[in-house]
C-alpha cells in the first residue's frame, strides 16, 4: 500500500521502522548490564481481601529505570528480555531480591513472583528456587509463584515435575491473567494451582461488555466449584469492586485498594549491601 501511495511515504515506513528496530536493540543490549548497574527494583502492590480490606499479600512487580530513558514499563522490556535470554538473569535477580526483602517485612503475609515461561526452559529452576529460599531465610509458605498458561505449553511433563517439587516445598502456583492466553481448562485439571487470578483486561470492560461480565462470573464459579481462590485483578472503580464482591470473588488487586509502590514496612534488620556477599 505504500508503493502505491508513493516513494516518500514508504521512506517514511522505512525510517521508522529503522528507528524502531535500533531502539529495540539497544533495550535489549542495555538490559544485558541492568543487574549489575544496579537498575533494577522491584515495586509491590496489595492483594486485598474484600470482606476485611485486610491485605492478604504482595505482588513484586519489577521496574527499570533506565540511566537515560527513564522508567521503563516491563509491558516493553520483559518481552525483549524474554527473546534474547536476560530474563534468565534477571528473574535470578527478582526472586532473590523479592524473598530478601519479604524476609524483612513486618507482616509475615506472602508474596507473589512473576514466573517468566522462559525460565522454565532452566532445567535446574527447582535448585535456584529452593537454593534462594535457603539462602534469604524466607518461609516457603511465603512464597507464590505466578505462572501464565504459556509456561505450560512446552516441557510439560517437565514443568508439571517441577511445579509439583516446589509445591511438596510449600510454594504456591498461581495461574496468573486466567483466560487470556492458550487456555485448556484440563490444565486445571492437570497441574497443581493453588490460586487463580484474572486478567484486568476482563476487569476493564466489565461496566461495558456483557461478555466480560459473563466471563468473570464464570471464573469465579470455576474457582469455587474447584475450590482454588479467584483474585480479580485491576479492580479500579467502586462499582467494579461492588460486581465482582456480587459475584462472588473475595479478593482484589488494583488501584482501587492500591498502587504497586514501596515495600510495605521493615523491620531494622541490619542491610545486606550486596546479596551476593553474603554467601561467601
Ligand atoms: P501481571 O503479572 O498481570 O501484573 C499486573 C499488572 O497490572 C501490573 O502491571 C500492575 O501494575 C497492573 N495493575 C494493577 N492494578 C491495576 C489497575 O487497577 N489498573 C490497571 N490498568 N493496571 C493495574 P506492570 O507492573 O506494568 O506489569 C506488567 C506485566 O509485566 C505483569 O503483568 C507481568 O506479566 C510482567 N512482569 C512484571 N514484573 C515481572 C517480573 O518480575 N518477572 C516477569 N517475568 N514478569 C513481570
Ligand atoms: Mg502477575
Ligand atoms: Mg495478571
Ligand atoms: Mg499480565
Amino acid at each position: 500500500r505504500a508503493k502505491q501511495t508513493g516513494k516518500g511515504i514508504a521512506c517514511f515506513f522505512d525510517a521508522e521502522m529503522d528507528a524502531a528496530v535500533r531502539t529495540r536493540r539497544q533495550i535489549e543490549n542495555d538490559l544485558r548490564h541492568a543487574v549489575v548497574r544496579r537498575q533494577l527494583f522491584l515495586e509491590y502492590q496489595p492483594l486485598v481481601d474484600v470482606r476485611d480490606d485486610r491485605v492478604v499479600g504482595y505482588e513484586a512487580l519489577l521496574r527499570w529505570r533506565h540511566p537515560d530513558r527513564g522508567l521503563v514499563s516491563p509491558s516493553v522490556f520483559i518481552p525483549i528480555a524474554e527473546e534474547s535470554g536476560s530474563i534468565i538473569q534477571i528473574g535470578e535477580w527478582v526472586l532473590e531480591q523479592a524473598c530478601f526483602e519479604a524476609v524483612r517485612w513486618n507482616e509475615p503475609v506472602p508474596i507473589s513472583v512473576n514466573i517468566s515461561p522462559v525460565q522454565f526452559l532452566l532445567p535446574n529452576l527447582f535448585d535456584q528456587i529452593e537454593g534462594i529460599l535457603r539462602r534469604t531465610g524466607l518461609e516457603p509458605r511465603r512464597l507464590e509463584l505466578e505462572i501464565t498458561e504459556a509456561a505450560l505449553m512446552h516441557n510439560r511433563d517437565d514443568v508439571l515435575t517441577t511445579l509439583i517439587r516446589l509445591r511438596l516445598l510449600g510454594v504456591r502456583i498461581v495461574m496468573d491473567d486466567f483466560g487470556t492466553g492458550h487456555s485448556s481448562l484440563s490444565n486445571l485439571q492437570t497441574f497443581p494451582f493453588d490460586k487463580l487470578k484474572i486478567d484486568c483486561s476482563f476487569t476493564a470492560a466489565l461496566d461495558k461488555d456483557p461478555a466480560a461480565h459473563a466471563i468473570i462470573r464464570a471464573i469465579i464459579a470455576l474457582g469455587q466449584s474447584l475450590n482454588l481462590p479467584v483474585v480479580t485483578e485491576g479492580v479500579e472503580t467502586e462499582r467494579q469492586r461492588q460486581i465482582i464482591v456480587e459475584e462472588g470473588c473475595q479478593q482484589i488487586q488494583g488501584f482501587l485498594s492500591g498502587r504497586p509502590g514501596r515495600a510495605p514496612s521493615s523491620s531494622q534488620l541490619p542491610a545486606r549491601d550486596r546479596l551476593k556477599s553474603a554467601e561467601a
